[in-house]
């Protein structure tokens, strides 16, 4: 099938609207420029409300991991420690990355299942330096409890660095609210840009904090920060990728940034109660702190269905999801419901994950799960 018939609902990068491609294509300008200074500025006050912050923001050319370098490498050097909070695949990176930088202390957790607040506060009292967590875990479609681990970082003095990186613009995220020191977003996520750029905001605490030639070079936030001041950045930008995040940022503000996080949790809800009504468990096991992902679904593949014959054949009729990561390959599989995913998408999706399923035998009639999405998608 044509690329441009086909339906991208994987948990990013996703669907870009022609608006935001049209502003992609205009001419190059210096990136030294007034223009270039005024659109950095634009980007950077509606970032910040994105994020619920009066932090300062920088952005980054590079993707969301570039966003979680910067972070751990302006805090952590080779005598600090990091407790690193992981329940899926984008919280061991964080351990991963503490480690090259320092020495991370993991307190993981099965993938899909939630934090232990207990646990990881007996790490923070062991004494580091900072703690960090993914909001929103991708790769197994559980968002975690930001607010509570952030109380626990206050008390034990701990910088608190997030990875909103599939959860920004798509579910609450309340930066000072939360206590949160350094956030990430990407932009191939909730709102909706093609990959390529990392949005961070840092308290003044620990801009206050930072230190000359700390951590990488090109992920430098300190460098980064002071060149914002500037309406700059310091090495040459992903120019395009700023038009194409201006505009974004424009229509999620004309939209509402409320009523878009509106419209992620409710298509995601669509995807729960089609998944329910056709026999398809839900793989996160959410407690009172942790929620199912408003931005993506994480499903266990129907034990009588290959991973090739469910998203193969979803593949095949124009609808592509994505699988498991690392040991949840084949066991899982996962719906984006993130940007400007709209109803008539989720609906095509759900339609094409029925009509497989009827082929392979497991259901043996159409139509309950649109039944179900649709009696809670707002039309
Ligand atoms: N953290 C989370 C929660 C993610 O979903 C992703 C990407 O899927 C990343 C980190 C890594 O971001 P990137 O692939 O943009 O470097």
């Amino acid at each position: 099938m044509d690329v441009e018939d086909t339906l991208l609902m994987i948990p990013g990068p996703v669907k870009v609207s022609s608006r935001v491609l049209r502003a992609m294509s205009k001419p190059m300008i210096s990136h030294r420029s007034a223009d270039f200074g005024d659109i950095l500025d634009d980007c950077l006050v509606l970032v910040k409300e994105l994020f619920e912050t009066k932090n300062d923001a920088v952005v980054l050319s590079g993707s969301g991991t570039c966003g979680m370098e910067a972070a751990v490498g302006a805090i952590i050097g080779k005598d600090d420690k990091i407790v690193t909070v992981t329940n899926g695949k984008f919280g061991e990176r964080f351990t991963e990355l503490g480690d090259r930088y320092g020495t991370s202390v993991p307190i993981d957790f099965p993938w899909g299942t939630s934090f232990d607040l207990e646990q990881i506060e007996a790490a923070l009292e062991k004494g580091a330096k900072a703690i960090a967590m993914v909001h929103n875990e991708t790769s197994v479609g559980l968002t975690n409890p930001a607010k509570e681990v952030g109380k626990l970082a206050r008390k034990h003095d701990a910088i608190f660095i997030v990875d909103g990186i599939s959860s920004v613009g798509g579910n609450d995220f309340l930066t000072d609210e939360w206590g949160i020191d350094i956030a990430i977003t990407g932009s191939q996520k909730c709102i909706a840009v093609p990959p390529g750029l990392a949005m961070v905001t840092v308290s003044k605490k620990v801009e206050d904090m930072l230190e000359d030639n700390k951590g990488g070079y090109y992920t430098d936030l300190k460098a980064h920060l002071k060149s914002a001041k500037k309406s700059q950045t310091p090495y040459t930008p992903a120019v395009s990728l700023f038009y194409a995040l201006q505009e974004a940022l424009h229509m999620t503000a004309e939209d509402g940034f409320q009523n878009r996080r509106n419209k992620m949790s409710n298509l995601a809800e669509g995807v729960r109660q089609a998944a329910a009504a056709l026999d398809i468990e839900l793989f996160p096991q959410p407690d009172q702190y942790s929620a199912y992902s408003n931005t993506v679904t994480a499903m266990k593949m129907p034990e009588e269905i290959s991973d090739d014959q469910l998203r193969g054949g979803m593949r095949k009729r124009g609808v592509v999801v994505s699988g498991g990561q690392s040991s949840l390959k084949g066991k899982i599989f996962r719906i984006g419901t993130m940007g400007v995913c709209t109803e008539a998408d989720v609906f095509r999706t759900i339609q094409t994950l029925e009509l497989v399923l009827k082929k392979e035998g497991y259901i043996s009639k159409l139509g309950a799960g649109l039944e179900a999405a649709s009696n809670v998608i707002d039309t």
